[in-house]
């Protein structure tokens, strides 16, 4: 992994572009990066009120950076000066270290976390895994080619490189290949380029001459014609010479768009396994298995509340994890419901990226009769002030939009007023139960659209 400093300067050059920079200097500049630990970096606001505008603000911005950079921990974490822990008392730490990351570019580098054995098998996923088992027991038998599809998040990469772990014990010798598509693109591209077109022997060889052939997200082939040509050529060879062949996808072969019809065709022909989104139990199930895998005792009852509250994305999942274990190791305490909730404040932030303004808007006008001209005009009536200052309170809440902006939204407001009305909100909610109950309302009508 990455220095801390070196993380964090890499970040911010892909922050510094994206953000405002009176936002990256009065918000951004202040932080200070402190560690990385499991996983989790952890960056220090110089206050608790930067600290909150930070993660509203930022949050997702940050992780999307993270995920940019190569060989960099996975979750971000930010704290206030206040909350830094006094003694900094590393010697406590039996957490192992987190296993390396497969880098991109370099070939068969396969996560060893990827195994079998790591892997939480349900109803969602059964027919992935057992398939999976039996290539790994017989390749190039009985599932050739394998083709795996389903969402973001649900374990084809890791199911894909169990194979390839597992082969790599059994067979010490054999020669595996596992490639993102993107790679295998670039290379073929390369091989075309220096040897000018005549001929890119080095590069067929490379992907001819194995045993095992896995790509993954193979949905990135669409409207790549020169290189579903070649994929098409090292199908045939492998499948000719009887070696295995594994795709991963995150759509079946028929909903791939622009795709050359044989390919299309080989791919359908493949053994075709989905992977669903996992019910309850597997996503306690998998928790489960990652505390225990980080010598974490976390009680049921707080992994099911975790994996109540994030139910599509496994990745996600693992994240608000890391993120518990994190805070329980900062606070000291055991991890408790407070310590989830924390943690998955951050996790719907992210998860609201997605709204708009306008749907806040709307929601918030809808529950109240008020119309949206009103709302966002210039009347003083309290049959519009409410409904305004509820909708900037969520906007605030659910979006990451800068205070100026959101003031601009609302016919030219100054910052300062949308910071009072945010701010007359949040407190009436911890005092007033009709406003709590107007709050939640219009937030479910929003996330449920
Ligand atoms: P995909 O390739 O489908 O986007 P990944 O294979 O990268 O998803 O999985 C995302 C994360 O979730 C990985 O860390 C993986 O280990 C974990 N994961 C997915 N499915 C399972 C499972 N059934 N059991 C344990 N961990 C899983
Ligand atoms: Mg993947």
């Amino acid at each position: 992994m990455k220095s801390l400093d070196i993380v964090w300067q890499e970040m911010l050059s892909i922050i510094e572009v994206e953000v405002h920079s009176l936002g990256f200097d009065v918000w951004i500049k202040p932080l200070r990066p402190l560690k990385v630990e499991d996983d989790v970096l952890v960056l220090c606001a110089p206050t608790a009120g930067a600290k909150t505008e930070v993660i509203a603000k930022y949050l997702p911005l940050f992780k999307r950076a993270l995920r940019e950079i190569d060989d960099a921990p996975s979750e971000v974490v930010i704290i206030s000066e206040e909350e830094r822990p006094q003694k900094t008392d590393e010697t406590e730490d039996t957490a192992p270290a987190p296993p390396p990351k497969p880098r991109a570019g370099s070939q068969c580098v396969l996560n060893p976390r990827y195994n079998f054995s790591e892997f939480v098998v349900g109803k969602c996923n059964r027919m992935a895994y057992e398939t999976a088992l039996a290539v790994a027991e017989n390749p190039g038998e009985q599932f050739n080619p394998l083709f795996i599809y389903g969402d973001v998040g649900l374990g084809k990469t890791h199911i894909m490189q169990a194979i390839g772990n597992d082969l790599r014990m059994t067979h010490p010798n054999i020669k595996m290949l596992y490639v993102s598509t993107d790679t295998f693109i670039n290379e073929f591209i390369a091989s075309i380029r220096t040897a000018n077109g005549i001929n890119n022997q080095s590069f067929r060889d490379k992907y001819r001459n194995i045993d095992l052939l896995m790509i993954d997200d193979v949905q990135f082939l669409s409207k790549k014609p020169s290189t579903q040509e070649e994929i098409f050529h090292t199908f045939e060879a492998l499948k000719n010479a009887g070696k295995q062949m594994v795709f991963a996808s995150d759509r079946k072969p028929q909903d791939i768009p622009d795709l050359d019809n044989r390919v299309r065709s080989r791919f359908a022909s493949s053994m075709v396994v989905d992977i669903q989104p996992p019910d309850l139990e597997t996503r306690i199930a998998i928790l489960q298995k990652k505390s225990q895998s980080a010598k974490k005792n976390i009680d049921v009852r707080e992994l099911t509340y975790i994996a109540e509250h994030v139910t599509s994305n496994i990745r996600e999942m693992e994240g608000v994890l890391t993120k518990v274990i994190f805070l329980s190791k900062l606070y000291e305490r055991k991890v408790d419901l407070a310590i989830c909730q924390e943690a998955l404040k951050d996790y719907r932030v992210q998860e609201c990226d997605e709204i708009t303004a306008d749907e806040i808007v709307d929601c918030t006008c809808k529950y109240y009769g008020a119309q949206k001209t009103d709302v966002l005009g210039k009347r003083k009536n309290k049959e519009v002030v409410v409904p305004r200052q509820v909708a900037i309170y969520l906007i605030n809440d659910m979006m990451t939009l800068p205070l100026a902006a959101i003031g601009e939204y609302f016919g030219g407001r100054e910052h300062t007023t949308v910071m009072h009305a945010r701010d007359k909100i949040a407190a009436q909610i911890a005092t007033d139960a009709k406003i709590r109950t107007a709050v939640n309302d219009i937030k479910a009508m929003i996330l449920r659209k």
